[in-house]
């Protein structure tokens, strides 16, 4: 190896501290350097070099980035190969192979997008949805297994679920129950509540598993809405909005059969009764009603409802 500056081949290696300047970040780090013996420049060794260069990424993406490793686990965590994963974060395969092996620093959007995916694995799926066309079939259902599963895994079960796991299939049916001779949709949501909320203060679980939020017409489903458009989407339901007297009714009527074999008896017995109790409330009778509840007085309004007020409701007294 020969010396730039001077053209002098005697040449050793020392210990050499560096700063390298990062995307405006200082680096500090030191490692070993080629040198000239007769003027001290640093001399071109490409292994050195190198080496030098992949410790400033990983300090760099340890300080400020995300950790390779970081990135391996998360693909992991998906059961993910490189080709999907990188398709899903819209990167090339090539590019995401040299931030898992620490080559490279991945740019603001993809730190961005890693480190969202991170703290909320779930967004997997809204993102292959926003770009379904680029996946094909078998794809799309390895993610949407893949996002399954972890939510699954993540399960948490606390007070505001009612300790349960989600259950789609009995929240739609819950619905197809209720919505059996049509309802108007701000009372569909508060039969759910009053449903749930019964069957735990008897059983100290939850029928669906929903957490229900406080909003100013009473407790709701935390995401109703896109439960409503899962049900549209599947055909289970007719939604129309009519107009009586200035206000806007939005009417749900089940277009298929309840399904009653996926509930235990006391579900059952638990729908029955709710429906019983208010089959004779109009939409604001119903809204009134929720309005007097511990559960829905003593919480914030947007903030989730603790099943621990299921013990205070009033249907049941
Ligand atoms: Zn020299």
């Amino acid at each position: 190896m020969k010396c730039n500056l001077c053209g002098c081949e005697d040449t050793y290696v020392k210990n050499h501290e560096h700063t390298f300047i990062i995307k405006g970040e200082k680096i500090n780090f030191s490692s070993y350097r080629r040198f000239c013996k007769n003027c001290n420049n640093l001399v071109y060794d490409a292994k050195l070099d190198n080496e030098a260069s992949l410790k400033a990424i990983e300090i760099y993406n340890n300080n400020y980035g995300i950790p390779k490793e970081k990135i391996v686990e998360l693909r992991h965590s998906f059961k993910l190969s490189q080709s999907l994963f990188s398709k899903i974060i819209g990167c090339a395969k090539k590019t995401l192979i040299s931030y898992e092996q620490g080559r490279s620093i991945p740019n603001d959007n993809y730190l961005i997008l890693l480190k969202s995916l991170m703290k909320e694995p779930f967004i997997i799926k809204t993102l292959v949805d926003s770009n379904r066309d680029a996946f094909t079939d078998k794809e799309y259902q390895k993610v949407i297994t893949s996002s399954n599963n972890l939510l699954e895994l993540n399960f948490d079960a606390n007070s505001y679920n009612g300790y349960t796991k989600l259950n789609k299939n009995k929240i739609y049916n819950m619905i197809l129950y209720f919505a059996n001779k049509g309802v108007l949709k701000t009372k569909l949501l508060k039969l759910m509540f009053y449903a749930d909320f019964l069957f735990y203060k008897n059983s100290c679980s939850s029928i669906t598993g929903l957490e229900y939020a406080k909003i100013t017409y009473g407790p709701v489903p935390d995401n109703f809405e896109s439960i409503i458009s899962d049900c549209l989407k599947n055909d289970l339901i007719s939604y129309d909005i009519v107009y009586k007297n200035d206000y806007e009714n939005h009417n749900i009527k089940s277009k298929k059969k309840f399904n009653k074999n996926i509930f235990t008896k006391e579900e059952l017995d638990t729908l029955n009764k709710v429906n019983d109790f208010f089959k004779d409330y109009t939409s604001s009778e119903i809204v009134e009603f929720s309005h007097k509840e511990k559960a829905f007085k003593e919480t914030e309004y947007y903030k989730n409802i603790s099943y621990d007020y299921a013990f205070d409701i009033n249907i049941d007294k």
